[in-house]
């Protein structure tokens, strides 16, 4: 009762004010109340049209994926994600290079090597593009890599000559 009644009081006294406040706004009192009414209300279809029309935008653009209909059971995710059939099988065949010791698949070429042959290639490369001053071409002649303190022989004369100054590496030999 007690709420009730305050309600009604509160509702009686903001009436009150309402008319105040239309009395000393110079409005019509029937006026007043519309427009504290209707105000919501016209700004609301705008904001309504805009929803739908966003919203059938949206719902075009969207592809629907199908959704799980119950949940799975973290002992059923954890099966499936940690199935035998899922882990890395153990490798037998890793053996030391050769070359360099390092650990690598028998198979496979080591990839230490690889990375040292590689970057040997990009200086002799670079040596040729600053040789023949331009970007580098499919040559018509052979090319032979000359290293610190080495002549070209006698089956070298026609061919194209890289020296350097470096060492020559172990593992870059042809002959052998
Ligand atoms: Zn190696």
């Amino acid at each position: 009762m007690k709420i009730s009644s305050f309600i009604g009081f509160l509702r009686r006294s903001l009436m009150h004010l309402e008319y105040r406040i239309a009395q000393a706004a110079s409005l019509d009192r029937q006026f007043a109340p519309a427009l504290a009414v209707q105000g919501p209300s016209l700004l609301k279809p705008s904001q309504s049209e805009s929803d739908e029309c966003g919203q059938s935008t949206l719902l075009d653009s969207i592809l629907w994926m199908a959704a799980p209909k119950k949940r799975r059971t973290i002992e059923v995710n954890r099966c499936r994600r940690r199935n035998e059939h899922k882990l890395i099988p153990v490798k037998n065949n890793i053996v030391p290079c050769p070359e360099c010791g390092h650990l690598k698949q028998k198979h496979i070429l080591c990839g230490f090597c690889y990375e040292r042959v590689h970057r040997e290639t990009a200086l002799i490369r670079g040596q040729i593009q600053a040789m023949e001053g331009g970007p580098l071409k499919n040559p018509a002649v052979e090319t032979v890599v000359l290293y610190e303190s080495e002549n070209p022989g006698e089956a070298d004369g026609a061919k194209r000559i890289v020296e350097t100054k470096r060492k020559r590496p172990s593992w870059f030999n042809l002959m052998s």
